[in-house]
C-alpha cells in the first residue's frame, strides 16, 4: 500500500515538474492508472492513495474486475485503451467512460449503434497509426480527415487523437506529430505518453497519459 502511494506521489510529482516549463497545469494532465492483467488486490492500494481514473485493455478482463470494484467506489472512470473488435462495442459502451481504440469505419458503425441503442454516448479517441507501422492498430494519417468527419457525422462525441509510437524509437517526433494533427482538425485531447515516455509527451501537450508500469510494476 506504501508503494502504491508512493510510486504515484513520484509519477504525480514528475507530471508536475514538466509542466513548469510548458506553461501547463497539473490538472490539465489525466493520468490514467493502466490496471491491466493486475488483480483487484494490487489495484486497491492506488485506490486508496486516491487515484480514480484507470485504463484496461481488454473489455472481458475489465468486465470481470471493474464492477465489483465500482460498487465500492463509484467516482471511478473507467478507460479502455486496447483494440476493439466490433462485436464487443455494446459491452464496451456499457462498461467504459472513455474509449481511445476508434480507428476504423467498421468499429464506428458498431459504436454508434451501440450508444443509439443504449442512450449512453462514450467520448471516443481517435487512435492515429503515428509510425505508419503495417502491424499495428490506428487510422492512417491519409485517411483520418475522412475519418474525423465520418465520426462528426455519426455523433459519436470525439475527444481528440490517441496514439501509441513505434517501439524502439525516439517518441517525441511522434508526439508532436499527433499534436499537430490535433491542431489541424481543432482537437483538444491527447493521449499519448506511458511509462517510458510520459514525461516527454506531457511536453507535447498531452492530456491524458496512460501509465502502467510506474504506478503497479513490471506486469507479470
Ligand atoms: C499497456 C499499455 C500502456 C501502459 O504501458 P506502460 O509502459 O506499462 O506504462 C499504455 N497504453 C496502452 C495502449 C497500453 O496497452
Amino acid at each position: 500500500m506504501e508503494s502504491a502511494a508512493t510510486a504515484l506521489a513520484q509519477v504525480r510529482a514528475n507530471i508536475a515538474r514538466v509542466c513548469k516549463p510548458a506553461r501547463r497545469t497539473p490538472e490539465s494532465v489525466t493520468l490514467i492508472a493502466v490496471s491491466k492483467t493486475k488483480t483487484p488486490e494490487a489495484i486497491l492500494p492506488l485506490i486508496h492513495a486516491g487515484q480514480r481514473v484507470f485504463g484496461e485493455n481488454r473489455v472481458q478482463e475489465a468486465e470481470s474486475k471493474w464492477p465489483a470494484l465500482r460498487a465500492d467506489y463509484p467516482d471511478i472512470e473507467l478507460h479502455l485503451i486496447g483494440q476493439l473488435q466490433s462485436n464487443k462495442a455494446e459491452e464496451a459502451v456499457a462498461l467504459f467512460d472513455v474509449i481511445h481504440s476508434l480507428d476504423r469505419p467498421s468499429l464506428l458503425t458498431a459504436l454508434a449503434k451501440a450508444m443509439d441503442k443504449t442512450g449512453k454516448r462514450v467520448p471516443c479517441f481517435v487512435q492515429v497509426n503515428i509510425g505508419d507501422e503495417a502491424q499495428k492498430g490506428g487510422c492512417p494519417i491519409s485517411e483520418l480527415p475522412a475519418f474525423l468527419a465520418a465520426v462528426r457525422a455519426a455523433d459519436v462525441p470525439l475527444a481528440g487523437l490517441m496514439c501509441i509510437p513505434p517501439a524502439d524509437t525516439e517518441a517525441a517526433t511522434f508526439f508532436a506529430l499527433l499534436a499537430k494533427l490535433a491542431a489541424d482538425h481543432g482537437l483538444t485531447g491527447l493521449s499519448m505518453g506511458m511509462s517510458g515516455d510520459y514525461e516527454t509527451a506531457v511536453m507535447l501537450g498531452a492530456t491524458h497519459i496512460r501509465v502502467g508500469t510506474a504506478l503497479f510494476g513490471a506486469r507479470g
